[in-house]
């Protein structure tokens, strides 16, 4: 059967390091697809992957004004924020299609993407009270076959 697989964070430096592990199974041409709240942690597992993608974690910033950051890495990192757009039209103008190209994006608030992304790693990140996240990761590959962590499709 396939499920996603399931992670308790209980500090800000786990979450951290479960995004610098999944960066490490990251191929060029992939989207990650964060879900969760405001403070939930979306941007600190950024800066997880940032980090596992050879970038500097310290240039990641919330960009929650800035709505797209590029780093510099073994791998550029695409860094979006869909926070203040509405879904639709302006999302579809974007271009992250093309962005992807020879690279990682990570989106957070991808609930307003306008319709669903193929070769993608849904991450949903849920606070559990405290320092507590539940992270879900899933991945989603062009054929529809589901990958696991250690890119084992199954
Ligand atoms: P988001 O991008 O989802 O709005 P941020 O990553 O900017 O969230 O902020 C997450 C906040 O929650 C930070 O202040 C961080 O220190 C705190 N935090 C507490 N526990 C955790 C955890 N287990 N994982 C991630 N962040 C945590
Ligand atoms: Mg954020």
């Amino acid at each position: 059967m396939v499920s996603p697989e399931i992670f308790t964070t209980r500090s800000e430096q786990e979450t951290f390091t479960l995004g610098e592990h999944v960066a490490a199974t990251l191929q060029p041409g992939t989207f990650v697809l964060l879900h969760g709240d405001l403070g939930a942690g979306k941007t600190a597992f950024v800066r997880g992957l940032a980090t596992g993608l050879g970038a500097n974690p310290d240039d990641v910033s919330s960009p929650t004004f800035v709505l797209i950051q590029h780093y510099k890495g073994r791998i550029p990192l695409v860094h979006v924020d869909l926070y203040r757009l509405e879904s639709g039209p302006a999302v579809d103008d974007l271009g992250l299609e093309e962005m992807v190209e020879g690279a990682v994006v990570a989106v957070e608030w991808a609930e307003r993407l306008p319709r669903q992304i193929e070769d993608s790693v849904t991450v949903k990140i849920e606070d559990l009270g405290d320092d507590a996240r539940q992270i879900t990761v899933l991945r989603q590959t062009a054929n529809g076959k589901r990958q696991t962590a250690n890119g084992e499709l199954l």
